[in-house]
């Protein structure tokens, strides 16, 4: 991969101002070792990615190594690396001026397509009193709109139904061609006839609707000349962290090219490594292209495939009884991190009683 050193964007700005990078008063979640670490920074992963025009930026950066490469298809895992491989795939396709692709990763889980839909990682907080457009991707009912109108009942200004609900069949939206670039684009154009109604959220089923929501979200940015968010709703399901991943029918399109990877986070790069297993057997992976890297992730940990970082985050942690912010009684964050399982430990108790606090920010 080529390096960096030309791209001086501090993108640690950008995370900053999209709420993915948070300074206060973070309690961590114990490692094996039971151990209880607090932060001044804390990550949040969920809000990477959300804001139109905002992320566009972030595209371009991670588009950066596979310029020049003759990447033909960018792969993301599901479901928070999807719309960045697309955001990539999109943003290679414009400056070479040629088709690329995206696809997705999975896990491969057990579950079926009637398990509960819901709105998790503070999604639901975010639809509550905005403009909502919804795509609907569900055949047989309208799960995503259902689970919508429960958080945020009469602020729904629109539906784009993927599927023909009566006849199983595609409407409005041409399926096929929503992951290959530049083609796509012409399907994200149909967001023009919402345009007067002042969308602020789009928020789509998990999996192949998320370009389509991303899509969206993007045009709408644009031309309405207002920011716009992307959201998903997803199953109720929990998914064990080591299960391997899956490339569904991405699979026979992605044989034998040259494959870009993308990834928001990576820490240890577990999850890294499982979407470099899956596909390194049947086509060549450049590399893999990252926002941001808190863990020094190295090659090795990805057999061999080279890792580039658009930040690398060092996070400072101290054991709770040498912690410095507990000291100046700087109250702990009782929504991000695991503040409020911490104060109900002994350490927190003692901590509460001499004067500390926790607040819902
Ligand atoms: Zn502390």
């Amino acid at each position: 991969m080529k390096n960096l050193q030309k791209d001086q964007t501090d993108y640690s700005e950008g995370l900053k101002k999209s709420g993915s990078l948070l300074e206060g008063h973070f309690a961590l979640t114990p490692k094996a070792d039971g151990v209880w670490r607090h932060s001044d920074r804390y990550i949040n992963k969920d809000a990477i990615g959300r804001l139109y025009p905002d992320v566009l930026a972030f595209y371009g950066g991670l588009a950066q190594p596979f310029l020049g490469t003759g990447v033909a298809t960018i792969v993301g895992p599901a479901e928070g690396g999807i719309a960045f491989a697309h955001g990539v795939a999109r943003h290679i396709s414009r400056v070479e001026k040629r088709p690329v692709n995206a696809a997705f990763v999975q896990p491969r889980y057990e579950g079926t397509d009637t398990d509960p839909i819901i709105l998790k990682r503070g999604f639901d907080e975010d639809i509550a009193g905005h403009r909502v457009l919804i795509i609907e991707g569900f055949r047989r009912e309208r799960r995503t709109t259902e689970t919508v109108l429960r958080a945020n009942p009469g602020n729904i200004v629109g539906i784009v139904d993927i599927f023909d609900i009566a006849n199983g069949c595609f409407t409005g939206l041409d399926w096929a061609i929503t992951s290959e670039y530049p083609k796509a684009i012409g399907v994200f154009q149909q967001a023009q006839r919402f345009l007067e109604r002042e969308v602020e959220i789009v928020v789509s089923p998990p999996g192949a609707g998320i370009p389509i929501a991303h899509g969206f979200a993007d045009y709408l940015s644009i031309v309405g000349n207002r920011p716009v968010k992307a959201v998903y709703t997803e199953f109720d399901r929990q998914i064990a962290r080591d299960v391997p991943m899956d490339l569904g029918p991405f699979r026979s399109k992605i044989e034998g090219q040259k494959v870009g990877l993308i990834e928001d986070i990576t820490t240890t790069g577990g999850s890294a490594k499982r979407m470099i297993v899956a596909i390194q057997e049947i086509a060549e992976i450049i590399g893999l292209s990252v926002i941001a890297d808190r863990g020094g992730v190295t090659s090795d940990d990805l057999c061999g495939v080279s890792l580039s970082a658009l930040v690398k985050i060092a996070m400072e942690s101290w054991v709770d009884s040498e912690c410095p912010l507990c000291t100046e009684s700087k109250p702990v964050s009782g929504k991000y991190g695991k503040g409020r399982s911490w104060v109900s430990t002994i350490q927190g108790q003692q901590w509460l009683a001499a004067g500390g606090s926790i607040t819902n920010s």
